[in-house]
């Protein structure tokens, strides 16, 4: 069997495609990623400004005594800036009444907050003098030009989006979308919305791949059910690796399992079967068909799920471009007691306040076990788990 650890290091090493870039609007960019480095073209902000609602004032002029204004003395006001609005050079001795976010008058380089002032429409007397420059936002103190700000690889957050359209920047280099095709094997399923016969299950593992992959942001080309029909797997996964960058399949990969997928991915190009020593999972194919990368995971719900998340994911992310580092573990206290095996299990766990609860059944076709939890916890090989031990947890939302 190959640790969870040497199945990622394989997969990883595996040929991926070469993904495109194209230019989208900063708009439709959000979950894209990119294809480009982007250093700031200005400074943020792009002049001095006014953190609080007060008056701006040149701290010297203030504190030299000798002239108008000195410490509790009146200064009289000679303009008044609203954000937006362009100042003139401050007169010198006075003070700019100034709103949050104005820009501050050339000659002045503090602001006084209104409430630590007495003023009328015409003077002001500075009660609480402030440090020098309190309260002014200098000019490139958010960003300065020339600065790298998002790396290649990178996907967009929505405050990724809100930096760039700082930068008056409208558009966006990103990969294209990875395109990946589905394909569900076993001639036990049948779609949601037809009658169930006899010996059938409805084909559920297509909904839970495809929620994932889509919430990845790849284009998803769902091939369907791939029935026990030489011919018809073998143009569908023609058709399959003509049409994206990379196949999934779920089913169909149990040791000596009578399988049509297997051989016809053979034929048309190469399949390793592994072991791998993780619960739920263990069956896993990859290989290429027409020179696609190719995923066959295992057919049992849960397994899917999480050798979805946990294996194929980071090779996944990889082939969209995405710069991606191991999954985000944080550490939690056990609420049971489980006995460890041969392979690392991922435990389907519900978070409290007091720590992390076991899901009652841990069964590879129980789905409620993931729709009704939180998130993995990782049980090393052969380690028991106790009541009050500190363990390692990996949330479902660290990996959206
Ligand atoms: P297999 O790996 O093909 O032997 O499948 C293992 C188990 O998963 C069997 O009980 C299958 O019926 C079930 N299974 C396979 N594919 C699906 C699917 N698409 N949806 C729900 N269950 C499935
Ligand atoms: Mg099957």
């Amino acid at each position: 069997m190959l640790t969870v650890t040497e199945a990622l290091a394989r997969l990883m090493a595996a040929p991926k495609p070469a993904l495109p870039s194209e230019e989208v609007a900063l708009s439709a960019a959000l979950g894209r990623v990119l294809a480009q480095d982007r250093h700031a073209v200005m400074d943020v902000p792009p002049a001095a400004n006014s953190a609080m609602d007060g008056y701006a004032f040149c701290f010297d002029d203030v504190i030299s005594g000798s002239q108008a204004g000195a410490r509790g003395k009146p200064l009289l006001i000679s303009q008044r800036i609203a954000a937006g609005h362009s100042p003139k050079p401050l007169q010198k001795g006075t003070a700019a009444r100034i709103f949050t976010g104005a820009e501050i008058p050339a000659g002045a380089d503090t602001v006084a907050m209104q409430e630590d002032c007495d003023a009328n429409a015409e003077q002001i007397r500075i009660r609480e003098l402030p440090e020098r420059g309190s309260n002014v936002r200098p000019r490139g103190q958010d960003v300065a030009v020339g600065q790298c700000l998002l790396q290649t690889g990178q996907r967009l957050r929505a405050q990724d989006l809100g930096l760039l359209a700082a930068q008056g920047l409208v558009k966006v280099q990103v990969y294209r979308r990875l395109k990946v095709a589905l394909l569900s094997t076993g001639d036990e399923l049948v779609e949601p919305g037809q009658p169930l016969g006899p010996g059938q299950i409805y084909n559920s593992n297509r909904y839970t791949m495809m929620g994932l992959l889509q919430g990845w942001g790849f284009a998803v080309f769902d091939l369907g059910i791939a029935p026990d029909q030489p011919e018809r797997i073998r143009s569908l996964l023609i058709q399959a690796a003509d049409q994206a960058d990379v196949i999934i399949s779920s089913g169909g990969v149990s040791v000596g399992e009578e399988d049509h997928v297997k051989s016809i991915v053979e034929q048309l190009g190469s399949l390793d079967l592994w072991r791998i020593a993780i619960k739920p999972g263990k069956p896993f194919a990859s290989g290429t068909v027409a020179g696609k990368p190719f995923l066959g995971l295992p057919g049992n719900p849960v397994s899917v799920f999480v050798t979805l998340l946990i294996i194929a994911r980071p090779f996944l992310l990889a082939c969209q471009g995405m710069n991606t580092g191991p999954s985000a573990v944080s550490k939690v206290k056990a609420l049971f007691d489980k006995a460890g095996s041969n392979r690392e299990d991922y435990l389907r766990v519900r978070q409290t306040q007091a720590g992390v609860e076991l899901f009652a059944s841990q069964s590879s076709g129980v789905l409620t076990s993931a729709s009704m939890s939180d998130g993995l916890v990782r049980q090393p090989i052969g380690e028991d788990i106790r009541h009050g031990d500190t363990v390692d947890f990996i949330s479902y939302s660290s990996l959206s």
